[in-house]
């Protein structure tokens, strides 16, 4: 069935779709979670196959790239079927947000069940302190698994690196380094208040992707791109390498206007954008619903109405949002 693209009422057109496969994680990074978390219990997550079926009523409605994110994807188990399910829909772009854990021996799996592109954590080259910002991990897994996702053959790699003052803003220019030498995209991330957290005190800790930008230009020239992302990562290029250098600013840059995507939480909460609160459950349909899509794939087109122009997000330390990263998925 051809069906027009989703558009919302500002005339944004809706193509990718980011879907959170677990709330669950190895690690407990601090701006992510709390470190004692109570998890979802298990009938109040999409299934498997719930998920597959969203992904392919979401293309049928045009999506053309969608995201697995989590929590840490590949903590669910059996998460290859999904993938490898996801990686038969014909889509333009299908990737994945890792922490990087399990990539030492799931990285060529990935690749060969048809993974376009992954994007993986990584806030620190300090073992220590890679340790205290994600309370549980391991770098030399995660370099591990670097490793391995490099050799897989993605189409692309990119690092993300969250920055915190006094945390790790003084390795920006050895994970711009690390990043030249691997050949692989590095995206600095502001830090964005989702859920309540008693580790750092948020508004201490932000650093603003102009301040970053500051300090990367002290060793390199940064070009801007000429490609645009339709997302919300600026890009650069250095002089003397091929990778690409983001910056992901929802404080101090406003990307809504050319916002092109939506996110489905794992307990099948369709939200229409990460600073806000508007959600349509879909769990509710999908269950109720079981064997015809006809009121899953309706529910989805109206819900576009409920997108809201911009979020509203501030570094006051107030928690606008109560949900923590790892239930919004990214
Ligand atoms: N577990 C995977 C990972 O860490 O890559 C995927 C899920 S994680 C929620 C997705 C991304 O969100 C990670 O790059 C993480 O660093 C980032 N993130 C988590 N909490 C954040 C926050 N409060 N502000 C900004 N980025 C955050
Ligand atoms: Fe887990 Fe990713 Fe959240 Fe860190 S950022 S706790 S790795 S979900």
């Amino acid at each position: 069935m051809s069906q027009a693209p989703l558009t919302d009422r500002f005339g944004r057109t809706i193509n990718y779709v980011r879907l959170s496969v677990t709330d669950r994680c190895d690690f407990r990074c601090v701006y992510c979670m709390a470190e004692d978390m109570t998890f979802l219990p298990r009938q109040q997550v999409l299934t498997l196959e719930e998920i597959a079926r969203l992904a392919r009523t979401f293309i049928s409605l045009g999506t053309g790239k969608i995201r697995l994110t989590g929590g840490e994807p590949l903590v669910r188990k059996d998460i290859m079927e999904l993938v490898r399910e996801i990686g038969t829909m014909g889509l333009r772009d299908f990737a994945m947000t890792s922490n990087g854990s399990q990539l030492p021996h799931m990285a060529g799996d990935l690749r060969r069940a048809g993974l376009h592109r992954l994007n993986i954590s990584l806030d620190s080259l300090d073992a220590d302190r890679f340790r205290n910002i994600t309370r549980t991990g391991r770098l030399s897994q995660v370099l591990d698994g670097i490793d391995a996702a490099c050799e897989a053959g993605f189409r692309g790699i990119k690092l993300n690196t969250v920055v915190m003052k006094g945390r790790n803003d003084d390795e920006i220019p050895e994970l711009i380094e690390f990043a030249r030498r691997k050949k692989v995209d590095i995206s600095f991330i502001e830090e964005m208040p989702l859920g309540a957290i008693s580790e750092h005190d948020r508004s201490e800790a932000f650093c603003s992707s102009d301040e970053v930008r500051g300090i990367i230009r002290q060793h390199h020239e940064l070009i801007p791109a000429t490609e645009d992302s339709g997302g919300p990562a600026r890009y650069y290029r250095m002089p003397g390498s091929q990778i690409r250098v983001g910056f992901i600013s929802p404080h101090s840059h406003n990307f809504c206007a050319t916002c092109n995507r939506v996110r489905v939480t794992v307990e099948g909460r369709l939200l229409l954008c990460l600073g806000n609160e508007h959600s349509v459950d879909l769990r509710r349909v999908l269950r109720g619903h079981p064997v015809n899509d006809h009121k899953l794939r309706q529910t989805i087109i109206d819900a576009m109405d409920l997108k809201p122009e911009k979020h509203h997000f501030s570094t006051n330390g107030d928690v606008q949002i109560l949900r923590f990263m790892n239930m919004t998925g990214g």
